[in-house]
């Protein structure tokens, strides 16, 4: 779910004295999380508890939406599940067998409410909840055509022109309805929808965001991750397959096929960073494929150096596989303080900055003195590779070495992760030498393209049919992208021009 207009706290651009909200930020945002239950007697506090699994993968706000077969409950808040859904009165409001919730990416700007997932709409056939994870890349071009042919749009999230369709479709079921809609759309989406009696989920049709089925007693489970499976108690059936839309009533589960059958290509960037490391994604536990990415990158740029130190906790994995195939000590020399947000909740480069200080410690004792290799998942901008090999030359280390577990990122997303512009990534603008400079690093190499395949079990990338969605480290992005051009600008940005 992306947010198309979002308010710019720092002044917005202006053309033709009207001032544009920008669609791509070039801040990074966080993935989404959803989650749905059908036919349980707590359903919204076990959805409320499936979130907060997830809370991983968005901080900002989150929204459970609820049926008690006659009313519709929606309770969407700000800020964490734990400090809105802990709470028995929200959880009492939010009545019936069924329920869905989302949890929303961090984001810039004065965050809107109105974006705040699930969104609900009441259409002629009944109400209609969707929760989703994932980026339209067409949602500005149809929503363009929706507002011209007199729609009027209730927030600025992508999301929104999946009800919008659905709600246009001259078909007469719901799902019918819904598989003409998502037939309209392009880019990612694992989508979870309410009705008054059905629970739908979706994944678009190379299944780039995850979204995995379980069962709780005689209770259907849909969530984005397995972890969220094993916090309520649920058994996991099984993956929600690429371009299957999974359609929940009384009497079971029905599964469609509405598009031509093509091969999968899930994100790369869940075994990377997104997915929590207990989560198992296509079979296998993210923690051990992200430790098997510290092994290729042991073998493939080794280092001469005293300790293996993660930069925790994205690194952490990695940096055991590094150290278990190299032979060299493992040691925690940083400590992480857990009580701030991530790095990328804040907003500003200035305090972003001030960030990674606030949330990294060197841990002097196991640095002074010593050669250190770091490990860390991934350079998106550089700022925080930076920051801590400054930190651990400070610490008194010797020579400071740096490995990355992926490769580098040269091109933008726009499928979810949202990794900010072209021009912002520091790979898509500097040589290895160049970054290595940069960072401040004594040496720096990142895991290959085909380092990753191997960690993830392949022999290697299959150039001609790439077995995953992999753009942000080769440029091959596995749908068409109406809405941006080169540099994730989007070419329709003037029809969503507010006046400031
Ligand atoms: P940067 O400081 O911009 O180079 O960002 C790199 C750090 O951000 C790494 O520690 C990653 O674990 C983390 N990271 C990578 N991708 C994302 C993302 N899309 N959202 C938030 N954090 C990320």
């Amino acid at each position: 779910m992306t947010q198309l207009v979002s308010q710019h706290p720092g002044g917005h651009p202006t053309i033709d004295g009207l001032t544009l909200t920008r669609y791509d930020d070039d801040r990074l945002r966080e993935e989404c999380g959803v989650f749905g239950i059908f036919d349980h007697p707590d359903a919204a506090a076990i959805t409320a508890l499936g979130l907060h699994a997830l809370q991983h993968r968005g901080q900002e706000a989150s929204g459970i939406v609820s049926y008690d077969g006659r009313n519709f409950h929606s309770e969407r808040r700000m800020g964490l599940v734990g400090d809105n859904f802990s709470k028995a009165d929200v959880l009492a409001r939010l009545r019936g067998r069924m329920a869905i919730g989302h949890n929303r990416y961090s984001t810039t700007g004065d965050p809107l409410i109105r974006n705040v997932q699930p969104l609900f709409c009441d259409i002629d056939t009944g109400g209609f909840a969707v929760a989703h994870n994932g980026n339209l890349t067409n949602a500005l071009t149809l929503r363009r055509e929706l507002i011209s042919s007199g729609a009027i749009c209730q927030s600025t999230s992508d999301t929104e022109v999946i009800l919008h369709l659905l709600s246009r479709s001259k078909k007469r079921r719901v799902v019918e309805r819904f598989v003409d809609a998502i037939r309209q759309v392009e880019g990612s989406y694992a989508l979870v929808c309410l009705t008054d009696d059905m629970m739908i989920g979706a994944r678009d049709p190379v299944g780039i965001r995850p979204l995995v089925l379980g069962r709780l007693d005689n209770s259907y489970v849909l969530a984005s991750e397995t972890c969220a499976l094993d916090m309520v108690g649920a058994e996991f059936i099984r993956e929600i397959e690429n371009g299957e839309v999974v359609v929940i009533t009384d009497s079971g589960l029905e599964s469609h096929r509405p598009f031509p059958r093509r091969p999968a290509r899930p994100c790369i960037f869940e075994y990377i960073y997104f997915s929590r490391p207990d989560s198992i994604v296509g079979g296998q536990t993210v923690y051990q494929i992200r430790k098997q990415m510290g092994f290729e990158l042991a073998r493939e740029a080794p280092a001469d150096v005293d300790v293996i130190v993660p930069i925790p906790d994205s690194g952490v994995p990695a940096a055991i596989g590094f150290s278990q195939q190299s032979g060299i000590p493992f040691e925690l020399g940083i400590i992480r303080n857990h009580y701030v947000g991530r790095t990328f909740i804040e907003p500003e480069q200035r305090i972003r900055q001030l960030g990674v200080k606030l949330k990294h410690s060197a841990n002097a004792s196991v640095i002074r003195g010593n050669r250190v290799l770091l490990v860390d998942d991934s350079v998106v901008r550089g700022t925080t590779s930076k920051k801590i090999v400054q930190l651990i030359r400070d610490a008194g280390a010797v020579e400071v070495h740096l490995r990355i577990s992926s490769p580098p990122i040269t091109h933008p997303d726009f499928y979810g992760i949202d990794t900010p512009r072209k021009k912002d990534l520091l790979a898509a603008n500097m040589t290895l030498e160049e970054m290595r400079e940069f960072m401040g690093a004594d040496s720096l190499a990142f895991l290959s393209v085909d380092g990753i395949y191997r960690s993830i079990g392949l022999e290697a990338r299959d150039n001609r049919a790439p077995q995953f969605t992999d753009h942000c480290f080769t440029g091959d992005y596995p749908t068409e992208l109406t809405d941006q051009n080169g540099d994730g600008v989007p070419r329709q940005l003037s029809l969503l021009a507010e006046v400031g």
